[in-house]
């Protein structure tokens, strides 16, 4: 420290005690903060969402959900000093208090947060009938994780910008192409069609590409009978609920189709693509598809174009 930097430090210079309140809540609250909050809670409900069934989820927590919880919590102290009563909530004090907030709340009502005003999202980050996270937490949580203010890319940019990058660390830049036809066409694998997919030496698709594109499909996919749906216009598996079949895509024509899609059997060893991947990128273009096709026009190979 130089000289200069120990007289600051004596007598009237001194910094001023910070109160006891700026202590407790860390870095200044505001819009930035507010974003910050929003994303770590979806990238929280997306984790969470597909936590493996055969895994504790337990406290303490992973470290950005038990970062959310407490930054609400703060945040909430801060802005509603004298309301901290239990009676009348108006911010969540725990994870399993913040889930259901997810689920019965528009994020137009979590005025324990300043967003920008001139950022207009608004639904629930999980879907009332599935608890399935909605497009707008799975757009928040990649914006999020891939350092994406709300006004800058595209979500779809995003998401090919990733399996871009993930094909050159491969040593393959420019091969996603195979990858991404394949996606489309087919977003639900047994383990033996990803066994085939790995030594396929016409489509070349890298291990580590091929893993982090397709996942074991969770438990909650699956009937009591083992056997799970597939939605035959996004290709999405559907969830079971307690009205029937239920499919996650918030644009897909049949989402609330309650009977038919394709059935699968658990026992086949059932993969997936992943949700982003879902959501983003195979069901617009299946669905897409489906709607020109229903128009009788030909189909266009350039929706594939990154
Ligand atoms: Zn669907």
């Amino acid at each position: 420290m130089t000289d200069e930097g120990d007289d600051w430090l004596d007598g009237d210079y001194a910094l001023p005690a910070p109160n006891p309140l700026e202590q407790l809540t860390g870095p200044a609250f505001n819009e930035d903060e507010s974003l910050r909050i929003i994303g770590l809670v979806s990238v929280t409900v997306t984790r969470l969402t597909d936590w493996p069934a055969d895994k504790e989820f337990c406290n303490p927590y992973d470290g950005t959900a038990q970062l959310a919880v407490d930054r609400i919590c703060l945040a909430g102290l801060r802005r509603f000093p004298q309301n901290h009563r239990q009676g009348n909530r108006r911010y969540p004090r725990s994870l399993t208090d913040l889930l259901a907030w997810c689920r019965e709340h528009d994020v137009q009502e979590w005025d324990f947060l300043d967003l920008p005003t001139e950022l207009s999202i608004e639904g629930t980050l999980l879907d009332p009938h599935t608890a399935a996270p909605s497009r707008l937490c799975q757009e928040l949580a990649l914006r999020y994780e891939h350092h994406e203010d709300p006004a800058g890319k595209s979500i779809r940019s995003i998401t090919l910008d990733h399996v871009q990058r993930q094909y050159a660390e491969a040593g393959m830049p420019g091969g996603q192409r195979a990858l991404l036809e394949k996606l489309v066409a087919s977003p639900v694998l047994t383990s033996t069609a990803i066994a085939s997919l790995r030594i396929s030496r016409r489509l070349r698709i890298p291990d580590g590409v091929i893993s982090a594109c397709y996942v074991p499909v969770h438990e909650r996919y699956f009937d009591r009978r083992g056997r799970a749906n597939m939605c035959t216009s996004c290709g999405s598996l559907r969830i079971n609920t307690t009205t029937g079949w239920r499919c996650e895509i918030e644009d897909c024509p049949d989402r609330d189709w309650v009977q038919g899609g394709e059935s699968l059997a658990k026992k086949d060893g059932l993969y997936h693509a992943t949700r982003p991947l879902r959501e983003f990128l195979i069901a617009p273009i299946r669905i897409g598809r489906a709607r020109r096709r229903s128009r009788m026009k030909p189909d266009s190979p350039r929706d594939l174009e990154p």
